[in-house]
């Protein structure tokens, strides 16, 4: 089965080709050619990517059970954010600010602030069955896994925290609403992307409709139409700049397919 997608639509991005994606509808090894993708918030897509493969609805699941929380792969972070609101479960809240699904989130190790999946993360079901989170490297907006990951488990924790979302919605409500993967690149060790991106003039730089937000400098935008080649050269020039400044080699935290 395969799912037709227009990734200028479905991408949060708005930049892409229209492809068919294969569903992945049950546990399977991950085949090497084929890139898998969950909701398109942290990737930029050529209009000549590898296959593509995610996860169908059957992976869109969440439960409690012998007092762990489960999560399908597919599950969407709004979903799992409404259930641990409903739960009283906590360390969770800035699920409801940050747009993935469960793959998608254990794989890039997402998080606002302190909070990051790997957090309370237990195990992680693959293809060859579960892994615990000390046989995961992992670190900051990144986990090596090279599987598909199919499910999670996480510990609960009563007492979902109010202010703490509060505090995520405030974080959000000064940042740009353009089509957006959230940041372009990671921030380096003791410093910020954003400022590196500004101390070199380019924040709020453009490149045809491709640019760095003026609001925050390393928050990639789609002012309209930018296509993946202007996207690209954005990219690569902040990265040449600040390494001729700094030299800082910035690395992408959004991931080119
Ligand atoms: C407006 C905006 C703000 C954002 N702010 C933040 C933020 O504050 N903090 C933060 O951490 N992120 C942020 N992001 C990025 C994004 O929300 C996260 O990276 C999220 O985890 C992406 O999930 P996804 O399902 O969309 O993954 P995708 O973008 O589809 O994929 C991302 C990566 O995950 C892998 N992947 C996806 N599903 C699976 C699976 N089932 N098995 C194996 N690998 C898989 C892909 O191969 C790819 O490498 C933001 C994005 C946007 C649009």
């Amino acid at each position: 089965m395969t799912r037709k997608i227009d990734f200028s639509k479905y991408s949060s991005i708005k930049i892409g080709p229209i492809i068919d994606v294969r569903l992945i509808e049950k546990r399977e090894a991950k085949r090497e050619d084929e890139f898998i993708i969950g909701g398109a918030n942290n990737i930029l897509i050529s209009n000549t990517p590898k296959p593509l493969a995610m996860l169908s609805k059957k992976f869109d699941y969440i439960a409690v059970e012998d007092n762990e929380l489960t999560v399908g792969g597919a599950t969407k972070s709004g979903r799992i954010f409404s259930f641990v609101k409903k739960h009283d479960i906590k360390n969770f809240e800035y699920l409801g600010k940050l747009p993935g699904t469960l793959g998608g989130l254990v794989a890039m190790n997402a998080g606002m602030k302190d909070d990051e999946i790997f957090n309370k993360l237990i195990k992680v079901k693959t293809s060859k069955g579960y892994l615990n989170k000390d046989e995961i490297e992992h670190g900051y907006r990144f986990s090596k896994i090279d599987d598909i990951i199919y499910e999670a488990v996480f510990e609960i924790e009563k007492g979902f925290d109010s202010e703490k979302l509060a505090l995520f919605t405030k974080m959000r409500s000064n940042q740009p609403k353009d089509p957006s993967p959230g940041s372009a690149f990671k921030n380096p060790p003791n410093d910020y992307a954003g400022r590196l991106i500004e101390a070199v003039g380019m924040k709020g730089y453009r490149i045809g409709d491709a640019a760095f937000s003026q609001i925050h400098a390393n928050f990639l935008v789609n002012l309209g139409n930018a296509t993946f080649e202007d996207t690209i050269e954005l990219l690569n020039k902040a990265k040449e700049k600040v390494f001729e400044n700094f030299g800082i080699t910035l690395e992408l935290e959004v991931k080119i397919v």
